[in-house]
Formats: structure tokens, C-alpha cells, sequence
């Protein structure tokens, strides 16, 4: 299927109202369909396999935001580190100090987001409190890395009412830890919380109700994907 256009140039406008920030998510499409909405002047792309990003990146102009969506293994960060924007998926403190190890041999500072888990029923990837508590504490010693905000996934559910109290939730958590942050400098370098990452195809709208300022859309761009994710 090629990209949506269209439907691209929709959700384009339909985010600006509120100011929310696109993530096209291209994992397992081809670089044409990136390089198609890079055209259209999108610049933001999600990606979730560290080898497929490695590959695109290379392909594909200079300027592209890449955003890594995915579960990220401590061992594969020094592959996406010289390049990547921005981290959604930090769900644990050995990963942090890994992104941190590998920010500082690249002489650079890498932007994350803490991966909550809200999913009520479903085992996805996620910290608790206590682990969020446990990274607050070692914060300081991690002159590398930004945490800029929270990303987080719903449960795969029909039932709205649910993904809404999971995104209200994950939007309650992001205060909290925005007003600790104001009140506890994070670290040197730190310009404070600001990004909530939440909404995919199937609830962006309700996310962006519930307070995300930040969607990542695959399928309505891209189209549905040929493997399982
Ligand atoms: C694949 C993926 C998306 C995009 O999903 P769609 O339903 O295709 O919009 C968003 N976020 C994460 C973390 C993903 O893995």
C-alpha cells in the first residue's frame, strides 16, 4: 500500500490545532515511503528495530529527527547513539546509565523519555514508581541525558473507557514528575519536562484529550504492516 497523503496532510492539520507534534512511525516500510513524507516536509520518524533505523539513517537525508519508539537493548545503544533525537523507550535505570555511557563517548547529549507502564492488564515494557524513584536518585550522576518527558502505551482495547483511565493516569505520573523536576534540578544540562508521548493509530485522538503533545502514527500513514509487532 503507498503512504496516505492525504490522510498525512489530515492529521497534520488536525495536530496543529493543539500543537501536537507528529511521529510518523515508518518500522518495516521502505525508505520511498519515508522519503515521500520527508517531501511533504514531515521531518519526525519513529522506528523501532535498532538495525532497520542503522540502515534508513544512512539512506536518508541528514536532517530527519529520528526517533527511537521501541524496546531498547542496553547492548545496542552505541549503534543509534551518534545520531538519534530522541529515546521514548527508557524503561529502566541500566538502560539510562548505558544511554548515558554512550552520549558521552559521542560528545553528545541524548534526549529521553521514561517509559511508564499503564497498560492495566497487559505485560507490556514500563517502570513502576519505585523504579521512576530508583532513576531520580542517580539522576544527578548523568550529565549525558535529558529526560524530557514520559512516553506510554495503552492496552491493545476496545473498551475506550479503559486506554482513557490509562492515559489519564500516565498523565497524572508526567505532572508529578514535571513538578519534582521543577523543584529538583535533574541533572547539569537538564531544560525541564515538557514532552508526553502518548497515541498511536487507534486512540491519538483521545490521547491528545487526555494530554499528550505527542503522537506516533504508523498505520494511517503507512498503512497496516506486513509482520507482527
Ligand atoms: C508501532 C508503534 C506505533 C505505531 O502504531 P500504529 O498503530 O501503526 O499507529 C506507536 N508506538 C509504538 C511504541 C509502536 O511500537
Amino acid at each position: 500500500m503507498p503512504v496516505n497523503t492525504i490522510k498525512f496532510q489530515e492529521i497534520k492539520e488536525e495536530l496543529s490545532i493543539s500543537n501536537t507534534v507528529l511521529v510518523a512511525v515508518s518500522k518495516t516500510k521502505p525508505v520511498e515511503d519515508i522519503q515521500a513524507l520527508y517531501e511533504l516536509g514531515q521531518r519526525d520518524f519513529g522506528e523501532n528495530y535498532v538495525q532497520e533505523l542503522v540502515d534508513k539513517q544512512a539512506l536518508l537525508p541528514k536532517d530527519i529527527r529520528w526517533h527511537f519508539i521501541g524496546h531498547l537493548q542496553s547492548n545496542k545503544v552505541k549503534y543509534i547513539a551518534p545520531f538519534v533525537y530522541l529515546i521514548h523507550g527508557v524503561d529502566s535505570l541500566k538502560l539510562l546509565q548505558e544511554i548515558n555511557k554512550q552520549a558521552l563517548k559521542n560528545n553528545r547529549i541524548i534526549d529521553c523519555l521514561l517509559q511508564m507502564h499503564i497498560a492495566e492488564e497487559e505485560t507490556k515494557f514500563g517502570l513502576d514508581q519505585s523504579e521512576i524513584e530508583a532513576i531520580q536518585l542517580v539522576l544527578p550522576q548523568l550529565n549525558n541525558i535529558q529526560i524530557l518527558g514520559f512516553m506510554g502505551m495503552a492496552s491493545f482495547s476496545e473498551d475506550m473507557d479503559k486506554v482513557k483511565r490509562e492515559f489519564l493516569h500516565l498523565k497524572s505520573q508526567f505532572d508529578l514528575f514535571k513538578i519534582w523536576a521543577e523543584q529538583n534540578p535533574m541533572n547539569a544540562t537538564n531544560k525541564g519536562i515538557s514532552i508526553l508521548s502518548m497515541g498511536m493509530s487507534g486512540d491519538y485522538q483521545l490521547a491528545i484529550d487526555c494530554g499528550s503533545n505527542m503522537v506516533r502514527i504508523g498505520s494511517l500513514l503507512f498503512g497496516a504492516r506486513s509482520y507482527p509487532t
